[in-house]
């Protein structure tokens, strides 16, 4: 059935010109008959509940009413439900808004009160207060080249969730949850002392007011069951060691209607056999013969991403020598760009030379003269100076 908003003043049954006060006083009251924890599964409440929130999230702001007071519902839609159309799409959006009218707002809060009033829905007992699940830690190893390129991975993981036989009550029927009979309900004790009447938190419901008779059977009362959930995560090109993914909703989950935590994935990267990794460049070594380096010459080297590079070798490249291939380094995590390809070059000197190798080589070494030295940071240059003084 399509139902017809009702204006937002005689939604919450007040003047056109109802002061702050009485917008809140209004709220407060239909709001606690019409909560989801007084009316379970009750879905005339839920709805009763979604648009008296719906009609003081606009009437408590001073320019969300001055714009419904000019346009209407059109001069807020939107604005108010944060782009979700009109109406509280969900409860949570609705529940928001309550304990944003009510919480924190000291030991005479309204939303103790109304707890200990005898509540009897879903996450009421035992857990007075929305409260978000705890947060999970999964560490995940992935190779080196998932890192470069990115990967899909499904993790198991084990988290409370909300028990499916009692909806998160802890208690097998809700026939099992009593008003406290210590405190009658009130979540408060009072002691007199002299001509004072001390209050103080009932020590029997702990200040719930209510007491679980019969527990869950399922859960024993706790109202999460530990279940094994499984996750995929995408893990983006370009993580590296020590980062972390937050994946929203896979913690354990709330109490008393909160939202769950969330999960964090904390990235372990494996070393690799031939690469090294330095920020988002990737360091190779490669091996060239005496020859090879003197002459010059073309090496086919593979990127972390698969690629086979090709890259010129110069003549007379010096021993340690460092060549760049641009953008074939691991791609910024951030989306930043890619890093490079250094290739370090290493200059075999040649083993188990046979006689006529030997021969050739000491004929090379005659005819070796002091134009064939490297310019610049030969070890010759280094001490000439050292030897000569000026
Ligand atoms: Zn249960
Ligand atoms: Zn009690």
């Amino acid at each position: 059935m399509q139902h017809a908003m009702a204006d937002y003043y005689d939604t919450l049954g007040i003047a056109k010109d109802a002061t702050p006060e009485e917008i809140k006083k209004a709220y407060r009251k239909k709001a606690l008959k019409f909560h989801p924890d007084k009316n379970p599964g009750d879905s005339d409440a839920a709805r009763k509940f979604k648009e008296i929130s719906e009609a003081y999230e606009v009437l408590s702001n001073k320019d969300k009413r001055r714009m419904y007071d000019q346009y209407g519902k059109a001069g807020v839609d939107g604005a108010a439900m944060g782009g979700g159309g009109p109406g509280f799409s969900s409860m949570d959006e609705a529940l928001r808004t309550f304990m944003g009218a009510f919480g924190g707002m000291g030991s005479d809060n309204i939303f103790d009160s109304f707890f200990t009033a005898g509540g009897m829905g879903p996450g009421a007992a035992g857990r007075a207060h929305r409260q978000q699940g705890a947060s999970k830690r999964v560490n995940i190893t992935i190779s080196f080249e998932e890192a470069a390129k990115g990967v899909d991975k499904e993790l198991v993981i084990s988290t409370n969730v909300t028990c499916h036989t009692c909806q998160g009550s802890g208690a097998a029927s809700s026939k099992s949850i009593q008003s406290c009979p210590r405190c009658q309900g009130q979540g408060q004790v009072f002691e007199q002392r002299g001509f004072f009447s001390m209050s103080m938190t009932c020590p029997e419901c702990h200040g719930e007011g209510q007491v679980i008779k019969e527990p869950c059977g399922t859960c024993r009362g706790q109202g999460v069951t530990k279940e094994k959930q499984h996750v995929k995560v995408h893990i983006p090109p370009g993580v590296d060691s020590g980062m972390r993914l937050r994946v929203s909703g896979y913690g354990d989950a709330g109490f008393g209607g909160g939202p769950p935590g969330d999960l964090y994935v904390f990235i372990n990267v494996e070393p690799h056999e031939i690469f090294e990794r330095s920020g988002d460049d990737v360091i190779l070594d490669l091996p060239i013969s005496f020859p090879e380096a003197a002459l010059g010459c073309k090496k086919e080297v593979p990127s972390v991403t698969g690629h086979t590079c090709r890259i010129s070798i110069p003549e007379g490249t010096q021993n340690g020598r460092t060549l760049r291939v641009r953008g074939e380094g691991f791609p910024n995590v951030h989306g930043s760009g890619k890093g490079d390809l250094l290739v370090r070059v290493f200059v075999e000197t040649p083993t188990k030379l046979s006689a006529e190798q030997k021969e050739m080589l000491k004929e090379f070494g005659k005819l070796q003269g002091p134009a064939n030295l490297p310019k610049g940071n030969s070890f010759i240059d280094k001490i000439k100076d050292f030897f000569s003084p000026s």
